[in-house]
């Protein structure tokens, strides 16, 4: 699967927004969208006046790369959201939030997408005692999500062990002391925190 190998701070600066692509360094001063608060390039400073097709673009290349997505990858989720009963925009974001990679982010095993996405192709998960090293694996309700038990005395997991963090989302569960978690709900929009107007990204794809 094709990858983006560039520098993930760029994205943030095209996009104008924190999409908390690297962690703890987000979160600091060292955050270079609070240095550089401008998109990338040479012409990075100049001032565009949005067309209603590139405020459209902008929100679904956010959304992209907020999940770590390529294009095709991306584009596969409006497809599938698209043929579910119910809102295509809603839908299409709680796929994104039921791929395993975004789940074990969720849960506080990696501290950005990128780190749990290699934390799960690493193998070091299971779903429901099967190990599983699928990213996009679909999380159903009632799967129970744990750290390998082969895997859990390496420093990362003990480290985690020992951490206080406690995530506030009411669709998932995890206890870092076992390393072992569980899907209590499906999301709902209501659960997912991000700026994203889905709406947009429905309206461009289906131009
Ligand atoms: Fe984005 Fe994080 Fe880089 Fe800041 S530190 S620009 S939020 S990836």
């Amino acid at each position: 699967m094709a990858k983006y190998t560039g520098a993930d701070c760029r994205l943030c600066r095209r996009e104008g927004e924190k999409l908390f692509l690297k962690g703890d360094r987000c979160f600091s001063g060292k955050c270079a969208l609070l240095k550089r608060p401008y998109a990338p390039g040479v012409h990075g400073q100049r001032r565009k006046k949005p067309t209603p097709y590139s405020i459209q673009l902008r929100e679904k290349q956010k959304t992209k790369r907020i999940y770590g997505l390529m294009e095709k990858q991306f584009h596969m989720y409006y497809e599938m959201a698209e043929k579910m009963r119910g809102i295509t925009g809603e839908n299409m974001l709680v796929l994104l939030e039921r791929r395993l990679d975004n789940v074990v982010y969720r849960m506080g095993i990696g501290v950005s997408r990128a780190q749990a996405r290699q934390i799960v192709n690493h193998g070091h998960i299971t779903v429901n005692g099967k190990r599983v090293n699928i990213p996009s694996y679909l999380v159903k309700v009632g799967d129970e999500i744990a750290v390998k038990e082969n895997k859990r005395e390496k420093t990362f997991f003990i480290e985690l062990k020992e951490s206080s963090f406690k995530n506030s989302l009411k669709w998932l569960e995890f206890d870092p002391k076992t390393l072992k978690g569980s899907i209590i709900a499906l999301p709902c929009r209501e659960d997912i925190d991000m700026n994203i107007a889905e709406h947009m990204i429905i309206e461009l794809y289906s131009k």
